[in-house]
């Protein structure tokens, strides 16, 4: 079904159907939600990549940066003496990848990998033992899932179905069949349009404490920006610091304020840099 953006055009006449146009009434008759003050030079900001600072795309590999968002976190993270930090699944190298030029400080594979400052050495988490079973149950699942996409990025293992929708259900059983076999340390962790195997216990919230209890960051306010279920433990870790969480969109839970949408992001982020400027 068609959901419309918020702010957007509802044409009736294009082919919903009546339930669908209930849903659309119901949607826009929900109060929209509060959009979050701007970036304040005591925050420590924590940004999600994909979905958040980054349209997704169809495929993961086909996600870009716009023009301009490199200049923006670079002016932001320097307004912000350097607490900015980029909180992602990707792997580290491949959030630096995205964002050349900048060169954020930043955690992969949901915490797996840091680079806790730019430029810094890369620290990685050591793997479990039972990765290797893990890994090739998980590709044979996928395997029996033609249609849906299987991305590797060693300690974690995603398996998109984004660009076969009609997959959902299928893929949610075979999955559940798989987590029941699971080794306790490891689990599967839905986000959006994807699975995600991944070692237990890592999460965003952690990259979130760990980067808060350096020097220059701690007594800072972390503000977490994140756009779905895998950002709720980074929401969760700023909240019990005293500090703010910032959904995309709808889905994640536990959001203080919420934007509309990665373009709602970047422009928040670009007035924010505005406002600092005029403040010098
Ligand atoms: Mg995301």
């Amino acid at each position: 079904m068609r959901r419309p953006a918020i702010g957007s055009h509802y044409d009736p006449d294009d082919g919903d159907t009546i339930q669908d146009r209930a849903r659309i009434v119901n949607d826009l008759a929900r109060p929209a939600p509060a959009a979050p003050p701007m970036v304040a030079r005591d925050w420590a900001l924590f940004l999600d990549l994909d979905g958040t600072l980054l349209d997704i795309a169809a495929r993961p590999d086909l996600v870009q940066a716009p023009r301009g968002l490199a200049r923006c976190l670079t002016g932001l993270a320097d307004a912000l003496s350097g607490r900015l930090a980029v909180v992602s699944g990707r792997r580290v190298e491949v959030i630096e990848r995205l964002l050349a030029p900048y060169r954020p400080a930043a955690a992969g594979l949901h915490g797996a990998e840091y680079r806790m400052h730019p430029g810094g050495a890369l620290e990685r988490v050591p793997a479990p033992s039972g990765l290797i079973e893990a890994r090739r149950r998980f590709r044979a699942m996928a395997m029996r899932l033609p249609g849906t996409l299987l991305e590797d990025k060693g300690l974690c293992l995603a398996l998109h179905f984004r660009t076969a929708p009609d997959l959902a259900g299928k893929v949610g059983a075979a999955v559940e069949r798989f987590r029941r076999r699971l080794p306790p340390a490891f689990e599967v962790i839905g986000a959006k349009m994807a699975y995600e195997l991944r070692p237990r216990g890592l999460h965003k919230g952690l990259a979130l404490q760990r980067f808060m209890a350096l020097a220059g960051w701690r007594g800072a306010r972390p503000v977490f920006v994140g756009d779905d279920r895998t950002d709720e433990d980074g929401f969760a870790c700023a909240r019990a610091l005293g500090g703010i969480a910032i959904g995309v969109g709808t889905e994640p839970a536990g959001a203080c304020f919420r934007l509309a949408d990665p373009a709602s992001v970047r422009d928040w982020l670009a007035r924010s840099l505005t406002n600092f400027a005029e403040d010098r």
